[in-house]
């Protein structure tokens, strides 16, 4: 299988945004990539929509306690692979619908960020690989794609933003994970597996058996490079890059 090549050129990107439902998606979808992004040079954030407070019901962490413990946990993630700047929506986890608030304050943290990048989850639930259809995913990803495009380069889009002093911005490209479609373009990770199986284990909280997630790992990336026609032994993440300019 050839790969097409991303749509706006790698050199031409100084700034990507990472907008996902919860605490830990990023590292499970684009950890290898963002780390990558980063030794490049290139300013990558975070945006988390929910705190992740309902995930690991099974641990008996108090409720109360979670979400601080997952902003912790997805702030030490993120170190792993070179972002610092993290932006917490504080969503309740299990109950985003992508409203047009959601809508609002994703394009406040595009419009404040103003990436060339946006990346994301597929608003598109696939019946073949459910748990990456969580209803949050769904939700987050619409409401991604609607901040892209229109609401952040439409002056008229939520007049609150100008009023609050953000000038629209228009994102170039949005690379999206899972969906039905497929995708588009791999990112050969090699290079930085490592750094993305220690970003999912800052997930204490999520997946506490360091062994099953380094194979679990390593399992699905070695299985998405074969796809990508890639020689045995590498690793890689797949998005779908959707042109919005
Ligand atoms: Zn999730």
């Amino acid at each position: 299988m050839t790969t097409p090549p991303p749509k706006q050129p790698a050199e031409l990107v100084e700034r990507v945004l990472c907008v996902l439902a919860h605490p830990d998606d990023v590292d499970f979808g684009f950890a290898g990539s963002v780390a990558q992004f980063t030794d490049a040079g290139i300013e990558v954030t975070y945006c988390i929509v929910t705190d992740g407070d309902a995930g690991g019901a099974e641990t008996g962490t108090p409720r109360e306690e979670m979400a601080p413990l997952r902003r912790d946990e997805q702030t030490a993630a993120a170190a792993v692979v070179g972002v610092h700047d993290l932006r917490f929506l504080g969503y309740p986890d299990g109950r985003v619908e992508s409203t047009l608030d959601l809508r609002r304050d994703i394009s406040r943290v595009i419009r404040d960020v103003r990436p060339q990048r946006v990346m994301g989850q597929s608003p598109e639930r696939n019946l073949d690989r459910i748990y990456a259809s969580h209803p949050d995913h769904l939700a987050t990803g619409d409401a991604t794609i609607a901040a892209v495009y229109p609401d952040a380069r439409n002056r008229w889009a939520h007049p609150e933003l100008e009023a609050e002093g953000w000038e629209p911005w228009a994102v170039d490209e949005l690379w999206l994970g899972g969906g039905i479609a497929g995708p588009s373009h791999y990112i050969d990770i090699t290079t930085s597996i490592e750094r993305k199986i220690e970003a999912l284990l800052s997930h204490k909280s999520q997946l506490p058996d360091p062994v099953a997630t380094g194979e679990m790992v390593r399992g699905w990336t070695t299985m998405i490079a074969a796809a990508a026609g890639l020689p045995e032994g590498r690793y890689a993440e797949a998005v779908r890059v959707v042109g919005t300019r």
